[in-house]
């Protein structure tokens, strides 16, 4: 390997991770001399998305949601088009039944559950409704009691769980926004998520990535893809960073270095950590998923019904099954005649998943699908797999208790993306409006 740093270039801010938080703070920043860094060919991080047909295989991120989040009005700004999921129906799929309701209600009796569970579920639901509505989707702070209270304990202590139905439906609902179940994460997340879902959710055409593709067309920050930043050291003058391309070293000298990656990569890079920050840093254990995609020669309205866009799976290595094809035309879905469906795997399904070859994992999900829709079996035309081992920072107890150190800057470098607020696209988004803020107002 090569070394070409003699002569050393100087930015005002450096950008370690191409991800929605590293590409926003770049965009952000359009005074100042920024370079950003991203180890992969594109852009994008988890929002990759690939074409399967006539449709979109969102690998990572699905959905952005709506309302006032800044994340909508970051699409909206850059000119992404957004489609609202009109979704009507609330489903799962549940011993061996797929439940479906045009109301909340409707649906929660259908559930394959005691009865005296169902009412105790209707009376829990409403009162989370009440209490929690409000919290969805806000940055976390350590000094909101209503997050104190929601972080000290788990889901199934704070509800009183004990049917273990009812254990696995809130499992299924806790590991598709953060990966583990609902015993092992404060009860924040489960909660969060369960609201999350309700509230209103938008498919950006052509794919999430697009809001990744028009941030780097509109940054005015160099971006270098196939970068790999190896070392962050501060020093007297400022940071600097080391990177390798195209198997070449590489090292800048940046006046601040942005951090935009998961915490245990950044934890990998960065020398001379003070041990708070390490301390902090060491609570941001991710969890990992995996998503695939089938087409099918039949439009997925065949298999979900009408209104149904996510259904939540319970009780087997697909936590999640959905369809991509929820907000495309429906005469253009009749013209085309095929369908996509989409499965995703908490973190116990993905850790084994990924010690399988492509294949043998897509057989695995393709398993899940035959179970779920048995008319699927000899209608696939072609599959798709994505593992993501740093798919979401869990919110475990006691989380809050480090949020602000993990938020906390340093020696000139600033913590940037979702595992520094809770998870998922708007947590990313309003990671960099802190950082942009901590850079230019300090
Ligand atoms: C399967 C799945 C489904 C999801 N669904 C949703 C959803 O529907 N809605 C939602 O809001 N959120 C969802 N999320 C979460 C959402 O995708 C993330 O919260 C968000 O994309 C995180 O953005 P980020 O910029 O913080 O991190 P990332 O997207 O992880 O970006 C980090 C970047 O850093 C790069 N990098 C890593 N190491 C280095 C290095 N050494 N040098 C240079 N670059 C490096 C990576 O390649 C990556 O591009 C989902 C996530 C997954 C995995």
């Amino acid at each position: 390997m090569t070394d070409s740093s003699n002569a050393l270039e100087h930015y005002d801010v450096v950008i370690v991770g191409g991800g929605i938080a590293g590409l926003s703070v770049s965009y952000k920043l359009e005074d100042k001399s920024v370079l950003l860094l991203e180890k992969e060919e594109l852009c994008g991080g988890r929002t990759l998305s690939m074409n399967m047909g006539s449709y979109v295989f969102n690998q990572g991120a699905q959905m952005i949601p709506g309302g006032e989040t800044n994340v909508a009005k970051l699409a909206d700004e850059l000119g992404v088009t957004r489609t609202l999921i009109n979704k009507t129906k609330t489903s799962t799929y549940m011993n061996g039944k797929f439940v479906t309701g045009s109301s909340e209600l409707k649906f929660l009796l259908g559930l394959p559950i005691p009865f005296f569970e169902k009412i105790k579920m209707a009376f829990g639901i409403m009162r989370m409704r009440s209490r929690y509505r409000g919290m969805v989707d806000l940055s976390p702070r350590s000094d909101d009691p209503t997050l104190q209270d929601l972080s000290e304990m788990n889901l199934v202590e704070r509800l009183g769980i004990r049917h273990p139905d009812v254990k696995a439906f809130w499992d299924s609902i806790s590991k598709s926004s953060s990966t583990l179940r609902a015993d092992e994460v404060a009860a924040f997340q489960p909660i969060n998520t369960f609201l999350h879902h309700a509230a209103d959710e938008f498919f950006i055409e052509g794919g999430t990535v697009q809001v990744a593709k028009a941030l780097v067309d509109q940054t005015k920050a160099r971006v270098e893809t196939g970068a790999s930043v190896t070392e962050v050291v501060s020093n007297d003058t400022g940071v600097s960073i080391q990177y390798e391309k195209n198997g070449e070293s590489h090292t800048v000298q940046a006046g601040k270095c942005v951090m935009a990656v998961p915490a245990p990569l950044a934890q990998s890079v960065l020398r001379d950590l003070p041990d708070a920050k390490r301390a902090a840093l060491s609570q941001c254990e991710y969890g990992a998923m995996s998503s695939a995609a089938f087409l099918v020669s039949k439009p997925s309205e065949h298999f979900f019904g009408k209104g149904n866009w996510r259904v939540p799976v319970v009780g087997m290595k697909t936590i999640g099954i959905g369809d991509p094809t929820f907000t495309f035309p429906d005469d253009m879905k009749q013209q085309d005649g095929r369908g996509l469906i989409r499965l995703y795997t908490g973190d116990d399904g993905s850790q084994m998943l990924q010690k399988m070859s492509d294949e043998e994992a897509l057989d695995e999900f393709e398993k899940d699908l035959f179970q779920i829709f048995p008319s699927a079996r000899g209608l696939v035309l072609d599959r798709a797999l994505k593992h993501w081992p740093y798919a979401i920072c869990p919110w475990r107890v006691g989380r809050l208790d480090y949020i602000d150190a993990i938020r906390a800057p340093h020696d000139n470098i600033h913590y940037c993306g979702d595992y520094t607020e809770n998870s998922g696209l708007e947590s990313a988004e309003l990671s960099a409006l802190r950082v942009v803020s901590e850079i230019t107002i300090g």
